[in-house]
């Protein structure tokens, strides 16, 4: 609906935005939609070790979530990780958070995500600046870090390998558009190549959780490994060209170069200008 046509006299409701909270045995997920609808949904996942907590994005809008942690964990330091420059996973609530001093973490391979998509106002100085194997160590649970391109240049999934979780926001299985922003996502050879070094590094885990940053899309809430093998699979076959998906379509238009491919859980859009790396001349760059 075009805010045009909305009546003037009633006023916008917004009650879609509270917070939910649920208990894992593990971790607290934090939740909140992103609309009136109700469909979408975004997630933020609380870890706490002996020592520090950490909190993995810190979801769209404001909803009482700085307290909502600080009654969890009390005295203890807590650190945020940021997964990717999206207002749905950096949005509003962060800026309590920077306001009280709590270190942010984010890649600063998403400058251009953070700038130009869905900026919340935010600055890359904000950020302290993620490497490569950057590992947080909680006390007595140490979270590890992995760059997976594709959705965002500087996506960073986190690994909790003793209570078998891997938490990936928009980088791993976040439903159909996990590669389909048209303008920043890199190539479908790199997003394989990090994909496949992920589901290497999964290997001494005994049934990983994948848990996203829009977990009501997916049934049950969280995929398994062999959805990670499948998603590397799927993405083999297109890199190869032994299958090709269907222009996408928004409102009856083909979206720029977008293509929509799905097979068993995998349903992934992705840009058809970007399959292989010697393509890619814009988004290399930092
Ligand atoms: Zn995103
Ligand atoms: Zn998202």
């Amino acid at each position: 609906m075009k805010s045009a046509e909305k009546p003037m006299d009633k006023p916008k409701d917004e009650s879609f935005q509270k917070l939910i909270v649920t208990e894992h045995d593990t971790f607290t997920q934090f939740s909140q939609y992103l609309g009136e609808d109700r469909v979408w949904r975004t997630d933020a996942y609380l870890v706490v070790g002996e020592r520090s907590a950490l909190l993995y994005d810190t979801l769209a809008f404001h909803c009482g979530l700085y307290q909502a942690v600080m009654d969890r964990i009390g005295e203890m330091p807590l650190t945020v990780l940021i997964s990717h420059g999206h207002y749905d996973h950096a949005g509003e609530a962060l800026n309590d958070f920077l306001r009280a001093g709590v270190p942010a973490y984010m890649s600063h391979a998403d400058k251009t995500a953070l700038y130009r998509m869905y900026g919340a106002g935010y600055f890359l100085e904000d950020f302290l600046p993620l490497h490569e194997g950057t590992t947080f160590d909680l006390g007595g649970r140490v979270l590890e870090t992995m760059t997976v391109s594709g959705h965002s240049p500087g996506s960073t999934v986190l690994i909790d390998r003793a209570a078998d979780i891997v938490y990936t926001a928009d980088a791993i299985g976040a439903y159909e558009f996990q590669m389909s922003n048209g303008y920043e996502e890199t190539s479908l050879e790199r997003t394989l190549r990090e994909t496949r070094t992920l589901l290497a590094a999964l290997k001494t885990m005994k049934a990983p959780q994948i848990w996203t940053g829009h977990s009501n899309m997916i049934p049950g809430g969280y995929h398994g490994r062999s959805y990670l093998e499948e998603l590397v699979r799927v993405i083999e076959d297109l890199v190869e060209g032994q299958v090709e998906g269907e222009r996408y379509m928004r409102k009856g238009e083909p979206l720029y170069t977008t293509r929509k491919y799905d097979r068993n859980q995998v349903h992934l859009l992705y840009n058809d200008h970007r399959i292989w790396e010697r393509s890619q001349t814009r988004n290399e760059r930092t």
